[in-house]
């Protein structure tokens, strides 16, 4: 099931929650940011020791002082006019992400509206790939039970709900 919420992501309580990190994976501005104060210092000691990771790809930690058990950290893809490959680097973030979920034994997962606050990524564009790679992901794995979309206002929001219209419209169903 694809929930849409308005909330902040450090206070969900899923099996994991996803960071739109950079590709240092220590620690940044935005939700990164928000991630890291409330997880607490370890998180950092232990992203210290993943040697980064790359734009698209996705790595998984502990989730510290958070209610989730995991984050998985996700480095999105900064908007450059869309000819470098952003749409296909913004879905394999919510590919690798759902996989290393199933992966860990998660059935609960929350995103937050990856590359579309620093990055710049077109809020509608990526409300779509974002919604369309969840809803078919989730009609192959069922054993995913439900993914959060967290958006941090309503604006964001909003695009989420829409595209989440549309993907059914067009027979994207999950339920
Ligand atoms: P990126 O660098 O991938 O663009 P940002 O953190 O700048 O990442 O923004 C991604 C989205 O996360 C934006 O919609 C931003 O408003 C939102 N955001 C910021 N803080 C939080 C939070 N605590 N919980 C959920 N979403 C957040």
């Amino acid at each position: 099931m694809l929930k849409i919420v308005l909330g902040d992501i450090t206070k969900v309580s899923t099996d994991a929650i996803v960071n739109a990190a950079n590709t240092s994976l220590l620690g940044g501005g935005g939700v990164d940011g928000a991630i890291h104060r409330a997880a607490g210092p370890e998180l950092l000691a232990e992203c210290r020791t993943l040697h980064g990771c790359k734009t698209g790809q996705a790595k998984i930690t502990k989730g510290y002082r958070l209610l989730a058990k995991y984050i998985i950290h996700t480095p999105g893809p900064v908007w450059n006019g869309g000819g470098k490959g952003e749409e296909a680097l913004l879905k394999s973030c919510y590919k690798n992400c759902l996989r290393l979920a199933i992966e860990n034994g998660c059935k609960t997962i929350a995103f937050p509206s990856i590359s579309t606050g620093i990055y710049h990524f077109p809020l509608e564009k990526a409300s779509v790939i974002a919604i369309d790679t969840i809803l078919t992901f989730c009609r192959e794995h069922t054993e995913l039970e439900e993914v959060q979309m967290v958006c941090f206002d309503e604006q964001t929001k909003s695009y989420y709900e829409e595209a989440l219209v549309s993907a059914q419209e067009r027979g994207n169903v999950n339920e």
